[in-house]
């Protein structure tokens, strides 16, 4: 979370400043690991793969990653780990561009910017509150917001992007891996 650059929105509705993800324990936790990779990250990348245990690696699950935390992900591709995931910043997407690139109806006129002419419509999601338009650049992926205490899913409209697991019709990324 150290490293996010919410917009007005993502800031709103941020999930990971919600629910178990913000319990202290679980800060504690993350700003342990940010550390670590800081201090090691050949070794968080082995430890990562193994609790994996062959499956994908959601990278940033809660909060952003950053250019530097790029070396730990070049480790998990040398040791054959899978990773996927979602930043909301140009520089990390930049040294990462396989990483999805996220917007909403707040981000910066920048931002939008460098999302169409940047990253190609299948790495591009859009998160959406429940008053807002669809995306206005063509997304791969439309999330209604969907937050432990936000969760604000059943009040957004449906559009055909819309992801299958926040609308419940699969269980679990790896029946869809649209976002891989
Ligand atoms: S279910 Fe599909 S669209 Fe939704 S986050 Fe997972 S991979 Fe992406």
């Amino acid at each position: 979370m150290t490293h996010c650059i919410p917009t007005a929105a993502c800031a709103q509705v941020c999930y990971a400043s919600q629910g178990q993800q913000f319990y202290r324990n679980s800060v504690v936790k993350s700003l342990a690991i940010d550390r670590l990779i800081d201090l090691d990250s050949e070794h968080v990348a082995r430890k990562m793969i193994d609790e994996a245990a062959g499956r994908n690696i959601r990278i940033t699950g809660s909060g952003e990653i950053t250019p530097k935390h790029a070396p730990l992900l070049s480790y998990i591709n040398q040791f054959g780990g899978n990773w996927w995931g979602f930043t909301r910043r140009i520089d990390t997407h930049k040294a990462l561009p396989s990483l999805m690139f996220s917007t909403d109806a707040t981000s910066p006129s920048e931002t939008m910017k460098y999302v169409r002419e940047e990253v190609p419509v299948n790495r591009r999601s859009y998160l959406r509150r429940p008053d807002d338009p669809p995306s206005p650049l063509e997304v791969a992926v439309t999330f209604p917001v969907h937050g432990s205490v936000t969760n604000y899913t059943s009040k957004t409209p449906i559009h055909e992007t819309d992801c299958p697991v926040d609308r419940k019709e699969i269980e679990g990324c790896w029946n869809c891996k649209r976002c891989f």
